[in-house]
C-alpha cells in the first residue's frame, strides 16, 4: 500500500518548501522532523537576493518582513588595501535578508501545513525501508517512541548534510572536497550594522557582519581547517585576535554586548546524485559547498523547486521518473558548479592571485563592476561572467580612462 506520493525527511530550508510546494500541487505529502519549531540550528542565515524571490514567488516574503528582519542592500567587501562596495540584487529582487533560522525555518514549516502537507515534528526516521532495490517508505519514532511505518511512491532526503536518508540509499558523489574552513559565530546587540553585509579579508582569516531579527548583528569568522585543532582550544580567545586585524570592527564589537556562545562547525564539501528508485534529496543532502559565500539557504530553496516541478512531472505521468530527475540533476549542477569552485576557493582564506587583484583594483571606485563583484558573491551573476576576459576588458578600459 502506498500511503503517500511523498513523505519528506527534513523540514527546514529544503524540506519545507518541498512539501509546500508538492501539496500546493495537490499532493499527498508526509514531512517529519526530528526536531520540534521554532528551533535553531547551527547555520548563520544570509539569504541573497534570490532566495529572496523565491520568497517572493512562493507568497512568504510579507511575513519575513512582518518579522521586522531587516534589509541588506549593499555588500561591503574590505580588502584592506581597498573596499569595493555594491549593490547584490536586480530590480526585481534588490535586497537580501538574515533572517533567524527560528523565524525562517517556523515560516516555511506553517506555510507547508498551510499548503495541506500532514507535519509531524519530533519524529526520527530511523530507517528507509526498500522492496526489491526500491525505496518505498521509512521506520520512525514518535516523542513517545512509539514505532511508526508510513509508505509513499517518493521519499525525499531533506535531511541536512549528514543525511541518514543519503546514507541508506548510498548514491554517487562528485566533486567531494574535504572541510576547508572552521568558523565560529555569534551574536550581538549594540553594534548596529545599516543594511549592510560586511565582509573582512585577512590572509588566513576572514569575517562578516551583518544584521537579524530583533535588533541583533551576526559575527561570523573563521581559519583554515590546518588549524581547527590548534585553536579550538581557545575559539574565543582566537576569535578575538582574529577580529582585532581590523580595528574598526574589534573597537565596535568591544563597545557593544556579545548575546550568545560561539558556535560553528566546518563542513564538507561535494554533490550526490539527487535520485534513485523511489527516492530524492534536496539541500545540503544532495549538494554542499562550505558556508564562506552563504548559499546553502538559497540553493536549499532552488533545488527544493526544481525537485518539486520533477517529482511533479513523474507523478502526473508528464514524464518518465528518471527523465524529469535527470533534468532536476543537470540543472542543479549547472547553476551551481561555477560558483562551487569559487567557494572553494575563496575558503581557503588566501590573498586573491595577483590577476584577482588586478580586476578588483580597477573595479574599485566603478560602481558597476562593485555591483557586478558584489551579485556574483550574491549568487545572482556566475563567477564565469564577472571574470570573463570581455568583462574584464570592460572594467580596465573604464579603470584607465578615469
Ligand atoms: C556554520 C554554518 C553557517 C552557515 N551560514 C549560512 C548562511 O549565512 N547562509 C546560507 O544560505 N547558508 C548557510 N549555511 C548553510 C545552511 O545552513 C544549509 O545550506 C541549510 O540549512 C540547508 O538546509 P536543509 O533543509 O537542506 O538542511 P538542514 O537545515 O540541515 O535541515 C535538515 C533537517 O533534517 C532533520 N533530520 C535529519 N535527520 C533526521 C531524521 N533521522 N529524522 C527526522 N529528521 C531528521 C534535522 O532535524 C533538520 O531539521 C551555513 C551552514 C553552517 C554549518
Amino acid at each position: 500500500m502506498r500511503g503517500y506520493d511523498a513523505i519528506i525527511v527534513g523540514a527546514r530550508c529544503a524540506g519545507s518548501p518541498m512539501a509546500m510546494l508538492l501539496a500546493r500541487r495537490g499532493y499527498k505529502v508526509l514531512v517529519v522532523d526530528k526536531a520540534a519549531f521554532p528551533s535553531d540550528t547551527i547555520s548563520t542565515h544570509l539569504v541573497h537576493p534570490p532566495g529572496v524571490a523565491a520568497l517572493r514567488r512562493w507568497g512568504l516574503l510579507d511575513r519575513l518582513l512582518a518579522t521586522g528582519c531587516p534589509p541588506i542592500d549593499t555588500y561591503r567587501f574590505d580588502f584592506g588595501p581597498f573596499v569595493i562596495s555594491g549593490a547584490p540584487g536586480t530590480p526585481d529582487s534588490p535586497v537580501a535578508y538574515g533572517p533567524r533560522r527560528t523565524v525562517l525555518d517556523k515560516l516555511l514549516l506553517d506555510a507547508a501545513s498551510e499548503a495541506g502537507a500532514e507535519v509531524r515534528e519530533e519524529f526520527t526516521v530511523d530507517e528507509v525501508l526498500f522492496e526489491d532495490g526500491r525505496v518505498t517508505g521509512i521506520r520512525g519514532r514518535e516523542k513517545n517512541g512509539k514505532a511508526v511505518v508510513e509508505r509513499a511512491t517518493a521519499v525525499v532526503g531533506a535531511d541536512g548534510r549528514n543525511s541518514p536518508v543519503a546514507e541508506a540509499v548510498k548514491p554517487e558523489a562528485y566533486h567531494e572536497r574535504p572541510p576547508i574552513l572552521a568558523g565560529y559565530y555569534s551574536y550581538w546587540s549594540g553594534i548596529p550594522v545599516e543594511g549592510a553585509f560586511e565582509v573582512y579579508s585577512h590572509l588566513h582569516r576572514g569575517f562578516a557582519v551583518w544584521p537579524t531579527n530583533d535588533g541583533l548583528t551576526l559575527v561570523v569568522g573563521g581559519w583554515p581547517m590546518a588549524e581547527f585543532e590548534a585553536n579550538k582550544k581557545d575559539v574565543e580567545g582566537n576569535w578575538m585576535k582574529m577580529i582585532d586585524l581590523s580595528p574598526g570592527l574589534a573597537a565596535r564589537l568591544r563597545a557593544g554586548k556579545r548575546e550568545a556562545k560561539f558556535v560553528g562547525t566546518p563542513v564538507a564539501n561535494y554533490f550526490r546524485k539527487p535520485y534513485g528508485p523511489g527516492w530524492a534529496l534536496v539541500g545540503d543532502a544532495g549538494y554542499n559547498r562550505d558556508y564562506i559565500t552563504a548559499m546553502g539557504i538559497m540553493d536549499a530553496f532552488l533545488s527544493a523547486e526544481l525537485c518539486a516541478e520533477a517529482l511533479h512531472q513523474s507523478f502526473s505521468g508528464t514524464r518518465p521518473f528518471d527523465e524529469a530527475m535527470g533534468d532536476y540533476q543537470r540543472a542543479r549542477d549547472e547553476r551551481v558548479q561555477p560558483i562551487f569552485e569559487f567557494t572553494c576557493q575563496v575558503a581557503k582564506l588566501e590573498p586573491p592571485s595577483p590577476q584577482m587583484q588586478q580586476v578588483l583594483g580597477a573595479a574599485h571606485g566603478n560602481q558597476e563592476a562593485m555591483d557586478g563583484f558584489a551579485r556574483v558573491n550574491a549568487g545572482v551573476t556566475s563567477p564565469a561572467e564577472f571574470f570573463s576576459p570581455e568583462n574584464v576588458g570592460k572594467i580596465f578600459e573604464a579603470a584607465r580612462t578615469r
